[in-house]
């Protein structure tokens, strides 16, 4: 079951749902990417919340990614999307 993580404080939520389906991740651009989450329905898009001032991560995976981020790139993070 997909979920959405925060890298920061490892807060969890459910994808968000929209026309009874689980929206599913996508990503934009080719200089600064862009992540959404689009309806597989409808092609309603939204982009990816944030969470401690920085996008949730979106996994399928039943463990947390040993991708996480090191405290410099959340900061980093932080002052891109205005925290
Ligand atoms: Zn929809
Ligand atoms: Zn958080």
């Amino acid at each position: 079951m997909a979920r959405l993580v925060c890298l920061n404080c490892g807060h969890e939520e459910r994808v968000p749902m929209h026309c009874g389906r689980e929206m599913v991740y996508v990503l934009k651009g080719n200089f600064r990417k862009y992540e959404y989450l689009r309806c597989q329905v409808c092609g309603y898009e939204v982009t990816v919340p944030l969470h401690c001032s920085i996008p949730m991560l979106y996994t399928d995976e039943d463990y947390l990614p040993i991708s996480a981020l090191s405290k410099s790139e959340i900061e980093e993070m932080k002052k891109i999307y205005g925290g």
